[in-house]
């Protein structure tokens, strides 16, 4: 197969900081789409990954699932993209297309397994895939969003992976008017989830256990913001959620949220503690509380969430550098740095 070089920001070990390298994009067959990447965000599972945290990371990596871009090439049989359009690409570029969840619009769980933006065994090229910290991406016409023109692009790029996977468990579990949906942590996930659980038209209440954070919620939509290092004000919210979207990546109690649920209450996992959670019996047991997660979502989904965004007016608040300040931004988010969410301007690339 033809293939092309392009500039892009990658690492080939867990100690090496990011850096320059040439990388090669394949030509594009009939059904493929090339974009050149304007934006890029990234994602906490961008760093988890260079860091090898997951395991089974290949070098070298060039990170990045949060793309946005404009249509520079489409291959001969392309029919849903033409040359100068906005596009994006999120964290699924292919799967099967062919078994039962591929044909629900759930590509998350195709029975073949999913090809992800990056850090994925490549189907045509061998090795792994490339992600957006890079000049171009190619890509089947099938897994390519498209990005409408009202959304500011640098502020839309986190919609295509924290986007998603905070809209997917809110519209499965029916935030909504007359719910209380709980949003646990404020970081690059739980900003986005407080103004698109509002903009369903639920009463959003953010627990958080940052003061600082408290009158940021409000800022962000939020009705209420609760301080949930204090026990006095924790009390109050006892049975009163329908629903819970955990955002927090790091080890926490989630048996204090479980008994915040109402009779039949749900609290959903979408953050990626790197340990095991403990989960007392009566916290899942009285209430016939459900615990459970979700990860990303469909391709018609996350169009459908670009869409909803566009028509609320709804971005991330973002930080926006250029690539070669790449490795100081993950120290950053690393600490908890960020408000909420830096974005990588990709034409720096060129310079
Ligand atoms: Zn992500
Ligand atoms: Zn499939």
């Amino acid at each position: 197969m033809k293939t092309k070089n392009i500039k892009a920001f990658g690492t080939e070990a867990v100690n090496v900081p990011l850096h320059s390298m040439n990388i090669k994009r394949r030509e594009l067959m009939p059904h493929d789409v090339e974009m050149e990447i304007l934006y890029c965000g990234i994602c906490h599972s961008d760093l988890h990954q260079i860091k090898n945290e997951f395991g089974g990371t290949m070098f070298p990596i060039v990170p990045g699932h949060e793309i946005v871009g404009r249509v520079t090439k489409v291959g001969e049989h392309v029919a849903k993209f033409k040359v100068g359009d906005l596009a994006a690409v999120g964290c699924i570029v292919d799967s099967c297309g062919k078994c039962e969840y591929c044909v629900d619009d759930l590509e998350q769980f195709c029975d073949g397994g999913v090809t992800f933006s990056f850090n994925s065994p490549d189907k045509h090229l061998g090795g792994a895939t490339y992600g957006g910290f890079s000049e171009t991406y190619v890509c089947n016409e099938n897994y390519v969003l498209h990005v409408p023109e009202s959304l500011d692009l640098a502020a839309a790029a986190p919609l295509l992976c924290a986007g998603i996977t905070v809209y997917s468990p809110l519209k499965h579990w029916q935030a909504g008017p007359g719910k209380n949906v709980g949003i646990l942590g404020i970081g690059g996930l739980g900003h986005v989830a407080i103004k698109i659980a509002k903009a369903m038209g639920a009463h959003v209440v953010v627990f958080t256990t940052s003061p600082s954070k408290v009158k940021d919620a409000k800022r962000l939509g939020a009705d209420e913001a609760v301080l949930s290092t204090d026990a006095d004000q924790m009390k109050r919210y006892i049975r009163k959620m329908h629903f819970i979207l955990d955002t927090v990546s790091a080890k926490h109690d989630v048996n204090t949220y479980l008994h915040l649920l109402k009779p039949n209450g749900s609290l959903v996992l979408v953050g990626l503690p790197p340990e095991p959670l403990e989960i007392n019996a009566f916290s899942v047991v009285s209430g016939r509380h459900s615990f459970s997660g979700s990860n990303i979502g469909g391709i018609a989904e996350t169009q459908e969430m670009l869409d909803f965004c566009a028509k609320h007016n709804i971005t991330a608040d973002i930080e926006l550098i250029k690539v070669q300040q790449i490795n100081d931004a993950f120290i950053r988010l690393q600490k908890g740095d960020v408000k909420y969410r830096f974005v990588i301007d990709m034409t720096s690339l060129k310079k």
